[in-house]
């Protein structure tokens, strides 16, 4: 069975209080609203979309760092969206996270071999007189000098702490890694040598990853799926290629649009699509289709009923009414979330 991951109706919901003393919800802000996808064993899923689309908290539900409103994680066929954090202790082995910022995720007051350590002490894994010999393998690993095991954070450059990070993170091999926006805080051009390191990770050891992240060119380079966001959903799924060569949502065609064409001498048929205004507030989400308030396409439909995700093409779902580059036939249906 190649299904590691499987998430149906996924929602966080948080809660929004007003009043004094006797503070009661007023509403919710919906950052998670209902997500459906999968994650095949040794595949990267992308996920992409505008800051404040729900795909950070999105990778906080699928670690458990934060508790699903409503819906289920089925990670190797174990549900773990509602299981204890006692129950979720030994099954935090098998999803590990890497971290944004290389610079605030170490602990600046311990040691690399105490960083890149503490799975090993945390889950009861090794003896401790094999834990230094283990570090020291996973060090070389990721390109580490294993001679720096006694060295502290603030002696490494961005690149060589996010390598600590991915060290860390495959101590103990998981079985999913989600990083959320692995390279964004560093130099484009070790940006690179990060995303070389996490492929050949995973060509070595079969890791299943998610990567979060807003640059469309990393995505696509690192990606074999691609999940478009937007206010909480996920309004496009697909095969890298097909999302980025045959874009189906309006917002994935207008993300791409913006994205600059690295050679000037290679054309593009695609215009460049700015989108009216803001995303509105996941507090208050448009009727209907959310993107409709900044849709050139949208109709009258788009903003009395919500469209569900369909498959349009192998390995290609999208919910929109309109949707362009769509071959003739509907191929799947799904029920729409209430
Ligand atoms: Fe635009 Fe309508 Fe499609 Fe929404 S459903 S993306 S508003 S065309």
């Amino acid at each position: 069975d190649d299904l590691l991951l499987d998430v149906q109706g996924l929602k966080r919901h948080f809660p929004v209080r007003r009043g004094g003393m006797f503070r009661r919800q007023v509403s919710a802000v919906k950052a998670v609203d209902g997500l459906d996808f999968q994650v095949r064993r040794g595949e990267t899923l992308g996920l992409v979309g505008e800051s404040g689309c729900g795909k950070t908290t999105t990778g906080r539900l699928l670690t458990r760092l934060d508790e699903p409103t409503d819906g289920s994680i089925l990670l190797d066929g174990t549900d773990i969206a509602h299981v204890s954090r006692g129950a979720m202790r030994p099954l935090r082995r098998d999803v590990q996270m890497v971290f944004q910022d290389p610079y605030s995720s170490l602990n600046p007051r311990h040691t690399v071999g105490t960083i890149v350590g503490a799975p090993f002490r945390l889950h009861k894994t090794l003896p401790a007189d094999k834990i230094k010999p283990a570090v020291q393998d996973l060090l070389k690993l990721v390109g580490l000098n294993p001679e720096h095991y006694n060295r502290y954070p603030h002696e490494f450059s961005g690149g060589q702490r996010q390598r600590i990070g991915v060290a860390r993170a495959i101590a103990l091999r998981p079985k999913l890694i989600i990083a959320d926006e692995p390279v964004s805080a560093l130099d484009v051009s070790i940006q690179a040598q990060v995303i070389n390191l996490l492929e050949d990770l995973q060509n070595e050891f079969g890791l299943t990853y998610v990567v979060i992240a807003h640059d469309l060119s990393v995505v696509r380079h690192i990606s074999d799926r691609v999940a478009v966001m937007y206010l909480g959903k996920i309004v496009e799924i697909a095969g890298r290629d097909s999302l980025y060569d045959s874009p189906m949502h309006p917002y994935t065609h207008a993300l791409l649009s913006a994205v600059p064409v690295p050679d000037p001498d290679v054309r593009t048929d695609r215009e460049r699509i700015r989108l009216r205004g803001e995303a509105p507030s996941p507090l208050k989400p448009p009727s209907g289709c959310r993107f409709h308030t900044r849709c050139w396409k949208a109709q009258e439909i788009c903003s009395v009923t919500e469209p569900p995700l369909v498959t349009l093409a192998p390995d290609h779902e999208v919910a929109c009414h309109f949707p362009e580059n769509a071959p003739g036939e509907r191929l799947q249906a799904r029920p729409v979330q209430p």
